[in-house]
């Protein structure tokens, strides 16, 4: 037993402090590893704001960790020490129930996610479960490779979900959008970038990752979309979405957390239009991301900063002050 440096939150509505951790015993199935990077996600910030009802404190949030194997439990088969491993949101599912029996393991009752209700990578070292780790193609480094942890495969579960059609917009363009963006302009499609209306450098940012058109939140594009993702916890966008939405058109929620939907007319749903939410990952939505990345070289933009500047991260984060992702590096 030892300790690591990790940046934890004993409450919600808390600042992250930087501790002194113990490391568990390892499970049969857990490696223990070196934090290599570590992504910043949204939900990160509802989670300091106590708007995950799931979460357990005290905790380490993070759940983008980029690891090198230092030590594999008993019954370990799929990994060796010295491996670089990417350790998603979904830590461990039961296996039994009806979700898990259904190829539904990311709406699992009893699942275990990192850095919500298991300790995860703001900390210089972690532990896992192995049959939970991801492979992450060579053409990556540490940096690049966290965000597409959860920015880019819970990302692209959204990008399924919303099916196919030319015209995708994209409400909120941060991290999991400024992927996304990349991976449909490689299938020729066209996205829509919505932003906080006013904020042109954003506008800007999606405009040079190839977007057709960007605009703000409360702008209509100039042709209908077929099929929108929102990613900005803003419950007022669904409506927005919609009406950008032709016949039929689907609207995607990525987010954990939204704020309340207001109400609005039927008129905008009529047309066969509709609305569906996007829960966490299985694993095969892990394995299949990281085969597209190996094909597709995604270029994400980041902005990495230490272990101990994590708080501001998540403040850059909260006040749409970022371009692409935050990243921590622990031990740089
Ligand atoms: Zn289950
Ligand atoms: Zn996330």
């Amino acid at each position: 037993m030892g300790t690591v440096r990790a940046m934890r939150i004993s409450r919600a509505g808390q600042a992250l402090e930087l501790e002194e951790a113990s490391v568990p015993m390892l499970g049969e199935h857990q490696v223990r590893l070196k934090v290599l990077a570590c992504g910043v996600c949204r939900t990160d910030l509802h989670l300091v704001d106590g708007e995950l009802p799931q979460a357990s404190y005290p905790v380490t949030p993070g759940h983008e960790i980029v690891g090198h194997v230092l030590e594999v439990g008993k019954a370990v088969t799929e990994l060796s020490t010295g491996d670089r491993v990417g350790v998603p949101w979904l830590g461990w599912t039961c296996g039994k129930c009806f979700y898990c029996k259904s190829g539904l393991e990311n709406l699992c009752d009893k699942a275990c996610f990192t850095g919500c209700t298991l300790d995860g990578g703001y900390a210089e070292g972690a532990v896992a479960d192995a049959r939970y780790c991801l492979a992450i193609p060579a053409r990556y480094s540490d940096e690049e490779a966290a965000p597409l942890l959860c920015a880019g495969l819970i990302g692209y579960r959204a990008y399924r979900a919303a099916g196919e059609g030319r015209n995708l917009g994209l409400y909120g363009f941060g991290a999991s959008a400024h992927i996304l963006a990349q991976i449909a302009r490689s299938e020729g499609r066209h996205v829509f970038a919505f932003v906080r209306p006013g904020d042109t450098q954003a506008q800007r940012f999606a405009m040079e990752l190839g977007a057709t058109w960007a605009g703000g939140s409360d702008e209509l594009p100039p042709e209908l979309l077929d099929c929108a993702i929102i990613f900005a916890p803003v419950g007022a966008l669904v409506p927005a979405a919609l009406a950008a939405t032709r016949k039929a058109g689907r609207v995607i929620c990525a987010g954990i957390h939204m704020s309340d939907i207001p109400e609005f007319p039927y008129s905008l749903l009529w047309g066969e239009r509709s609305i569906a939410s996007v829960a966490n990952l299985t694993r095969a939505d892990g394995h299949e991301f990281m085969r597209l990345a190996a094909r597709v070289q995604l270029r994400p933009n980041v902005e990495t900063f230490s272990l101990s500047q994590a708080n501001e991260a998540l403040s850059r984060l909260r006040h749409g002050a970022l371009q692409g992702a935050a990243v921590l590096i622990p031990t740089g």
